[in-house]
Protein backbone atom coordinates (compact mmCIF):
# COMPACT_ATOMS: atom_id res chain seq x y z
CA UNK A 1 0.00 0.00 0.00
CA UNK A 2 1.17 3.61 -0.82
CA UNK A 3 1.32 6.50 1.19
CA UNK A 4 -1.39 9.21 -0.37
CA UNK A 5 -1.12 12.44 -0.79
CA UNK A 6 -4.34 13.42 -2.50
CA UNK A 7 -7.65 12.72 -1.37
CA UNK A 8 -11.13 13.66 -1.76
CA UNK A 9 -13.13 11.22 1.07
CA UNK A 10 -16.82 9.70 0.29
CA UNK A 11 -19.20 11.95 -0.89
CA UNK A 12 -21.53 12.97 2.11
CA UNK A 13 -17.93 13.93 4.40
CA UNK A 14 -14.61 14.72 3.10
CA UNK A 15 -11.71 14.50 5.66
CA UNK A 16 -9.70 17.73 5.12
CA UNK A 17 -5.81 17.78 5.66
CA UNK A 18 -5.25 20.01 8.64
CA UNK A 19 -4.07 23.64 6.97
CA UNK A 20 -4.04 23.13 3.65
CA UNK A 21 -6.58 24.43 0.75
CA UNK A 22 -9.74 22.95 0.55
CA UNK A 23 -9.48 23.10 -3.29
CA UNK A 24 -6.87 20.38 -3.26
CA UNK A 25 -8.08 18.09 -0.32
CA UNK A 26 -4.54 17.31 0.43
CA UNK A 27 -4.03 14.89 3.04
CA UNK A 28 -0.90 14.79 3.37
CA UNK A 29 2.43 16.97 2.14
CA UNK A 30 1.24 20.16 3.01
CA UNK A 31 2.61 20.17 7.04
CA UNK A 32 5.42 18.45 7.99
CA UNK A 33 3.30 15.26 9.73
CA UNK A 34 4.30 11.72 8.97
CA UNK A 35 2.56 10.52 5.86
CA UNK A 36 -0.64 8.60 6.17
CA UNK A 37 -1.58 5.12 4.40
CA UNK A 38 -4.88 5.11 2.69
CA UNK A 39 -6.85 2.47 1.34
CA UNK A 40 -10.55 1.92 0.12
CA UNK A 41 -12.35 -0.97 -0.83
CA UNK A 42 -16.61 -1.36 -1.67
CA UNK A 43 -18.05 -2.74 1.48
CA UNK A 44 -21.12 -3.02 2.52
CA UNK A 45 -22.75 -1.31 -0.57
CA UNK A 46 -20.47 2.05 -0.32
CA UNK A 47 -16.81 2.91 -0.54
CA UNK A 48 -14.96 2.57 2.91
CA UNK A 49 -11.58 3.94 3.43
CA UNK A 50 -9.23 3.88 6.06
CA UNK A 51 -6.28 6.20 6.89
CA UNK A 52 -3.61 6.26 9.23
CA UNK A 53 -0.23 6.68 9.94
CA UNK A 54 0.20 2.94 10.67
CA UNK A 55 0.16 0.71 7.45
CA UNK A 56 -1.54 -2.10 9.28
CA UNK A 57 -4.55 -0.25 10.20
CA UNK A 58 -6.22 -0.63 7.07
CA UNK A 59 -6.35 -4.92 6.85
CA UNK A 60 -7.45 -4.25 10.42
CA UNK A 61 -10.33 -2.41 10.02
CA UNK A 62 -11.61 -3.91 6.48
CA UNK A 63 -11.18 -7.66 8.37
CA UNK A 64 -13.37 -6.73 10.82
CA UNK A 65 -16.09 -4.62 8.42
CA UNK A 66 -15.62 -7.82 6.27
CA UNK A 67 -16.84 -10.02 9.17
CA UNK A 68 -19.69 -7.99 10.55
CA UNK A 69 -20.89 -7.70 6.36
CA UNK A 70 -20.98 -11.36 6.28
CA UNK A 71 -23.35 -11.63 9.12
CA UNK A 72 -25.71 -8.77 8.14
CA UNK A 73 -25.75 -7.93 4.68
CA UNK A 74 -29.43 -8.61 3.02
CA UNK A 75 -27.45 -9.06 -0.35
CA UNK A 76 -25.16 -12.01 0.91
CA UNK A 77 -27.19 -15.21 0.57
CA UNK A 78 -25.51 -16.78 3.04
CA UNK A 79 -25.77 -13.92 6.00
CA UNK A 80 -27.24 -14.65 8.71
CA UNK A 81 -29.95 -11.77 7.74
CA UNK A 82 -30.89 -13.57 4.31
CA UNK A 83 -31.29 -16.39 6.07
CA UNK A 84 -33.65 -15.29 8.44
CA UNK A 85 -35.67 -13.22 6.17
CA UNK A 86 -36.39 -16.06 4.09
CA UNK A 87 -37.07 -18.46 6.93
CA UNK A 88 -39.42 -15.96 8.76
CA UNK A 89 -37.60 -17.24 11.92
CA UNK A 90 -33.27 -17.90 12.84
CA UNK A 91 -31.23 -18.66 15.83
CA UNK A 92 -29.43 -16.33 15.51
CA UNK A 93 -25.68 -14.94 16.83
CA UNK A 94 -24.80 -13.08 19.68
CA UNK A 95 -23.86 -10.10 17.26
CA UNK A 96 -26.66 -10.31 15.11
CA UNK A 97 -28.66 -10.70 18.01
CA UNK A 98 -27.54 -7.60 19.65
CA UNK A 99 -28.69 -5.67 16.61
CA UNK A 100 -31.87 -6.45 16.67
CA UNK A 101 -32.29 -5.81 20.35
CA UNK A 102 -30.64 -2.03 19.88
CA UNK A 103 -32.67 -1.37 17.16
CA UNK A 104 -36.02 -2.44 19.10
CA UNK A 105 -34.33 0.32 21.52
CA UNK A 106 -34.41 3.10 18.89
CA UNK A 107 -37.59 2.20 17.62
CA UNK A 108 -39.07 2.46 21.06
CA UNK A 109 -37.51 5.36 21.52
CA UNK A 110 -38.37 7.39 18.32
CA UNK A 111 -42.20 6.02 18.37
CA UNK A 112 -41.52 3.82 15.55
CA UNK A 113 -39.44 6.37 13.18
CA UNK A 114 -36.36 3.90 12.90
CA UNK A 115 -37.32 0.96 12.24
CA UNK A 116 -35.41 -2.00 10.39
CA UNK A 117 -38.87 -4.16 9.21
CA UNK A 118 -38.96 -1.53 6.43
CA UNK A 119 -37.54 -4.11 4.26
CA UNK A 120 -40.95 -4.87 2.35
CA UNK A 121 -41.14 -1.23 1.37
CA UNK A 122 -37.68 -0.69 0.55
CA UNK A 123 -38.27 -3.82 -2.03
CA UNK A 124 -41.84 -2.36 -2.88
CA UNK A 125 -40.52 0.88 -3.90
CA UNK A 126 -37.65 -0.42 -6.00
CA UNK A 127 -34.76 0.75 -4.00
CA UNK A 128 -33.38 -3.06 -3.30
CA UNK A 129 -32.43 -3.41 -6.99
CA UNK A 130 -32.81 0.20 -8.34
CA UNK A 131 -35.98 -0.41 -10.73
CA UNK A 132 -37.74 2.23 -8.75
CA UNK A 133 -41.78 2.46 -8.69
CA UNK A 134 -44.55 4.78 -7.53
CA UNK A 135 -46.65 2.01 -5.58
CA UNK A 136 -50.55 2.47 -5.59
CA UNK A 137 -52.04 3.51 -1.77
CA UNK A 138 -53.41 -0.09 -1.84
CA UNK A 139 -49.77 -1.45 -2.32
CA UNK A 140 -48.70 0.08 0.58
CA UNK A 141 -51.28 -0.20 3.07
CA UNK A 142 -50.95 -4.00 2.01
CA UNK A 143 -47.05 -3.95 2.35
CA UNK A 144 -47.40 -1.95 6.03
CA UNK A 145 -48.81 -4.69 7.05
CA UNK A 146 -45.63 -6.85 7.41
CA UNK A 147 -43.86 -3.61 8.88
CA UNK A 148 -43.60 -3.27 12.52
CA UNK A 149 -40.44 -3.67 14.91
CA UNK A 150 -43.55 -5.03 17.47
CA UNK A 151 -43.98 -7.84 15.04
CA UNK A 152 -40.46 -9.12 16.37
CA UNK A 153 -40.72 -12.05 18.66
CA UNK A 154 -37.08 -12.59 20.58
CA UNK A 155 -36.60 -15.34 22.35
CA UNK A 156 -32.95 -14.31 24.60
CA UNK A 157 -32.87 -17.88 26.04
CA UNK A 158 -31.94 -19.12 22.17
CA UNK A 159 -31.11 -16.52 20.36
CA UNK A 160 -34.53 -16.89 18.34
CA UNK A 161 -35.94 -14.12 16.09
CA UNK A 162 -39.10 -14.57 14.57
CA UNK A 163 -41.07 -13.19 12.66
CA UNK A 164 -45.06 -12.36 13.64
CA UNK A 165 -46.26 -11.73 10.44
CA UNK A 166 -45.12 -13.72 6.41
CA UNK A 167 -43.32 -11.96 4.40
CA UNK A 168 -41.66 -9.56 6.91
CA UNK A 169 -37.78 -8.71 6.24
CA UNK A 170 -35.37 -6.80 8.32
CA UNK A 171 -33.35 -4.17 6.87
CA UNK A 172 -30.07 -3.23 9.12
CA UNK A 173 -29.10 -0.51 6.09
CA UNK A 174 -29.50 2.33 8.79
CA UNK A 175 -27.43 0.95 11.54
CA UNK A 176 -25.01 -1.90 10.17
CA UNK A 177 -22.07 0.08 8.81
CA UNK A 178 -22.18 2.14 12.27
CA UNK A 179 -21.98 -1.07 14.28
CA UNK A 180 -19.21 -2.51 11.75
CA UNK A 181 -17.23 0.45 12.27
CA UNK A 182 -17.43 0.32 16.01
CA UNK A 183 -16.15 -2.92 15.84
CA UNK A 184 -13.60 -1.92 13.09
CA UNK A 185 -12.04 0.52 15.93
CA UNK A 186 -12.39 -1.67 19.17
CA UNK A 187 -9.67 -4.17 16.95
CA UNK A 188 -7.81 -1.33 16.06
CA UNK A 189 -7.54 -0.12 19.62
CA UNK A 190 -6.74 -4.12 20.73
CA UNK A 191 -3.91 -4.10 18.01
CA UNK A 192 -2.86 -0.10 19.91
CA UNK A 193 -3.88 1.86 16.58
CA UNK A 194 -3.56 5.51 18.13
CA UNK A 195 -4.49 6.79 15.01
CA UNK A 196 -6.95 6.06 11.91
CA UNK A 197 -9.94 7.03 10.22
CA UNK A 198 -11.99 5.09 8.72
CA UNK A 199 -14.92 6.58 6.82
CA UNK A 200 -17.79 3.87 5.53
CA UNK A 201 -20.28 6.39 3.01
CA UNK A 202 -20.39 9.13 5.29
CA UNK A 203 -20.46 6.62 9.02
CA UNK A 204 -16.93 8.43 10.12
CA UNK A 205 -14.96 7.10 13.07
CA UNK A 206 -11.88 9.62 14.28
CA UNK A 207 -9.67 7.09 16.19
CA UNK A 208 -7.25 9.44 17.92
CA UNK A 209 -5.64 12.51 16.16
CA UNK A 210 -4.39 13.15 13.41
CA UNK A 211 -0.30 14.32 14.01
CA UNK A 212 -1.79 15.88 17.65
CA UNK A 213 -4.09 17.60 15.65
CA UNK A 214 -8.02 16.93 15.04
CA UNK A 215 -9.42 15.33 12.23
CA UNK A 216 -10.60 17.99 10.20
CA UNK A 217 -14.03 16.31 8.33
CA UNK A 218 -16.39 18.78 6.25
CA UNK A 219 -20.15 17.96 6.16
CA UNK A 220 -21.55 18.06 2.49
CA UNK A 221 -23.96 20.76 1.66
CA UNK A 222 -26.43 19.14 -0.02
CA UNK A 223 -28.36 21.94 -2.05
CA UNK A 224 -25.13 23.29 -3.47
CA UNK A 225 -21.71 21.92 -4.44
CA UNK A 226 -19.56 22.58 -1.60
CA UNK A 227 -19.76 22.28 2.55
CA UNK A 228 -22.02 23.66 5.09
CA UNK A 229 -19.31 23.17 7.60
CA UNK A 230 -15.97 21.50 9.66
CA UNK A 231 -15.67 19.32 12.37
CA UNK A 232 -12.68 18.92 14.21
CA UNK A 233 -12.87 15.49 16.11
CA UNK A 234 -11.01 13.18 18.50
CA UNK A 235 -12.10 9.74 19.17
CA UNK A 236 -16.16 10.38 17.88
CA UNK A 237 -17.92 8.57 15.36
CA UNK A 238 -19.98 11.23 12.89
CA UNK A 239 -22.80 10.02 10.90
CA UNK A 240 -24.91 12.03 8.02
CA UNK A 241 -28.19 10.11 6.04
CA UNK A 242 -29.67 12.30 3.62
CA UNK A 243 -32.47 11.77 0.20
CA UNK A 244 -29.59 13.71 -1.72
CA UNK A 245 -27.64 10.29 -3.18
CA UNK A 246 -30.59 7.99 -3.24
CA UNK A 247 -33.55 8.84 -4.82
CA UNK A 248 -35.85 8.96 -7.97
CA UNK A 249 -37.65 11.44 -9.07
CA UNK A 250 -41.02 11.09 -10.75
CA UNK A 251 -43.60 13.56 -12.10
CA UNK A 252 -41.55 16.33 -10.67
CA UNK A 253 -41.58 14.87 -7.30
CA UNK A 254 -38.59 13.22 -5.30
CA UNK A 255 -38.40 9.95 -3.41
CA UNK A 256 -35.72 9.00 -1.27
CA UNK A 257 -34.54 6.09 0.15
CA UNK A 258 -35.65 6.46 3.90
CA UNK A 259 -39.09 5.69 4.93
CA UNK A 260 -41.08 6.52 7.46
CA UNK A 261 -42.43 3.67 8.26
CA UNK A 262 -45.69 5.16 9.83
CA UNK A 263 -46.82 6.06 6.20
CA UNK A 264 -44.98 3.66 4.25
CA UNK A 265 -43.63 6.39 2.05
CA UNK A 266 -40.23 8.18 1.82
CA UNK A 267 -39.90 10.44 4.80
CA UNK A 268 -40.83 13.84 3.87
CA UNK A 269 -40.08 16.12 7.28
CA UNK A 270 -38.61 18.81 4.94
CA UNK A 271 -34.84 17.99 5.98
CA UNK A 272 -32.23 17.42 3.34
CA UNK A 273 -29.53 15.85 5.90
CA UNK A 274 -28.65 15.45 9.36
CA UNK A 275 -25.41 14.71 10.98
CA UNK A 276 -24.93 13.53 14.66
CA UNK A 277 -21.32 13.75 16.32
CA UNK A 278 -21.44 10.86 19.36
CA UNK A 279 -18.66 8.81 21.29
CA UNK A 280 -20.71 5.64 19.89
CA UNK A 281 -20.91 4.92 16.07
CA UNK A 282 -24.22 2.37 15.90
CA UNK A 283 -25.65 5.64 18.30
CA UNK A 284 -24.88 7.88 15.32
CA UNK A 285 -25.59 5.70 12.33
CA UNK A 286 -29.24 4.96 13.96
CA UNK A 287 -30.30 8.56 15.26
CA UNK A 288 -29.28 10.56 11.62
CA UNK A 289 -31.56 7.81 10.23
CA UNK A 290 -34.35 8.46 12.92
CA UNK A 291 -34.34 12.51 13.06
CA UNK A 292 -34.19 12.37 9.22
CA UNK A 293 -37.81 10.45 9.59
CA UNK A 294 -39.00 13.07 12.82
CA UNK A 295 -38.23 15.84 11.06
CA UNK A 296 -36.25 18.55 13.30
CA UNK A 297 -38.31 19.52 16.37
CA UNK A 298 -39.15 15.97 17.37
CA UNK A 299 -35.20 14.83 16.11
CA UNK A 300 -33.51 17.69 18.34
CA UNK A 301 -35.79 16.14 21.44
CA UNK A 302 -34.86 12.31 20.39
CA UNK A 303 -31.29 13.63 20.49
CA UNK A 304 -31.70 15.37 23.95
CA UNK A 305 -31.69 11.72 25.47
CA UNK A 306 -28.21 10.89 24.55
CA UNK A 307 -25.81 13.08 26.40
CA UNK A 308 -23.08 14.04 24.59
CA UNK A 309 -24.39 13.56 21.24
CA UNK A 310 -24.11 16.61 18.82
CA UNK A 311 -26.56 17.15 16.18
CA UNK A 312 -26.37 19.61 12.72
CA UNK A 313 -29.41 19.32 10.43
CA UNK A 314 -29.87 21.03 7.09
CA UNK A 315 -33.50 21.77 6.09
CA UNK A 316 -34.74 21.38 2.45
CA UNK A 317 -34.53 24.69 0.63
CA UNK A 318 -38.11 24.46 -0.71
CA UNK A 319 -39.11 23.10 2.30
P1 LIG B 1 -27.21 5.33 4.33
O1 LIG B 1 -27.42 3.85 4.33
O2 LIG B 1 -27.35 5.96 2.99
O3 LIG B 1 -26.02 5.73 5.09
P2 LIG B 1 -29.06 5.56 6.48
O4 LIG B 1 -28.08 5.24 7.55
O5 LIG B 1 -30.05 6.65 6.82
O6 LIG B 1 -28.40 5.98 5.14
O7 LIG B 1 -29.85 4.25 6.16
C1 LIG B 1 -30.83 4.21 5.15
C2 LIG B 1 -31.17 2.76 4.86
O8 LIG B 1 -31.82 2.19 6.00
C3 LIG B 1 -32.15 2.61 3.71
O9 LIG B 1 -31.47 2.41 2.49
C4 LIG B 1 -32.95 1.39 4.13
O10 LIG B 1 -32.22 0.23 3.81
C5 LIG B 1 -33.01 1.51 5.63
N1 LIG B 1 -34.12 2.34 6.12
C6 LIG B 1 -34.95 3.16 5.40
N2 LIG B 1 -35.84 3.78 6.19
C7 LIG B 1 -35.58 3.36 7.46
C8 LIG B 1 -36.16 3.64 8.74
N3 LIG B 1 -37.18 4.48 8.87
N4 LIG B 1 -35.65 3.00 9.82
C9 LIG B 1 -34.62 2.14 9.71
N5 LIG B 1 -34.04 1.82 8.53
C10 LIG B 1 -34.49 2.43 7.42
MG1 LIG C 1 -28.16 5.46 9.67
Amino acid sequence: MKPVRQQVLGVRCWVLGVGCILGFMFISGCDNSPRLYKESRVMMGTFVEVISPEEKAAGIAFGEIKRIEDLLSKYNQASEVSKLNSAGQLKVSRETYYIIVRSKEFWALSNGAFDITVGPLVELWGFRDKKYYLPLKAEIAQTLKMVGTDKIILNPADNLVKFAVPGMQIDLGAIAKGYAVGCAVRKLRENAIKSCLINAGGQIYCLGSKSGKPWVVAIADPGKKGISGKLRLINKAVSTSGDYEQFFIKDGTRYGHIFDPRTGMPANSGLASVTVVADDSLVADALTTAIFVLGEEKGKSLAEKFPGVKIKIIKERNG
